[in-house]
């Protein structure tokens, strides 16, 4: 390392990350390639700055933060952890995926009230909708899961997106365009 301090450039500062050992390259003097600096603590006469650098592994985010001279040399590290990327994030990324969603158009209590004898089913899923609408379909199947086996009945999206298709015909819901 220090054939490297000895050259007078910023050079790439590369470390291995704590928490998964992989290299990880940032430069100083880009600040699009590290979260923050800490200036200010000098070790045997070196100046050093703490640098805040963090990558994605899966659904995992790890930080670390690495003392680097002002040539850019890798001196140690200060900490390093993970945490869940933040889900957030994740909801983005899902939310590119096409997926039909529906809202209620009714208050629940009119919309319940109308269909006072329709099947188990069938008002669960306007209730679903109603209440916590816009919802996807494939949310509704995952609230709807349970009901599977009381009801004997395989509910699949087809099905759901039936029940939907006659709601909306019924003018209780809508289909949102997204
Ligand atoms: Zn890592």
């Amino acid at each position: 390392m220090n054939d490297l301090i000895a050259d007078k450039i910023v050079q790439d500062t590369i470390f291995k990350c704590k928490i998964c050992d992989q290299q990880i390259i940032f430069n100083i003097t880009n600040k699009q390639s590290f979260v923050s600096s800490t200036e200010g603590k000098e070790f045997f006469g070196t100046q050093l700055t703490t640098y805040r650098v963090y990558h994605d592994v899966n659904t995992e985010r790890h930080h670390n933060a690495v003392l680097v001279d002002n040539e850019g040399a890798y001196r140690g590290h200060v900490d390093g952890y993970a945490e869940e990327i933040p889900v957030q994030s994740l909801d983005n990324l899902s939310k590119k995926d096409q997926t039909t969603m529906y809202k209620g158009i009714i208050p629940v209590d009119v919309a319940l009230n109308r269909e006072k004898s329709a099947f188990i089913l069938d008002k669960s899923i306007l209730k679903l909708v109603c209440i916590h609408g816009p919802i996807s379909i494939e949310e509704i199947r995952r609230r709807t899961l349970d009901l599977e086996a009381p009801l004997g009945l395989k509910i699949d999206l087809t099905l759901i997106k039936e029940i939907c298709d006659k709601y909306i015909k019924e003018g209780l819901i809508s289909e949102v365009i997204q």
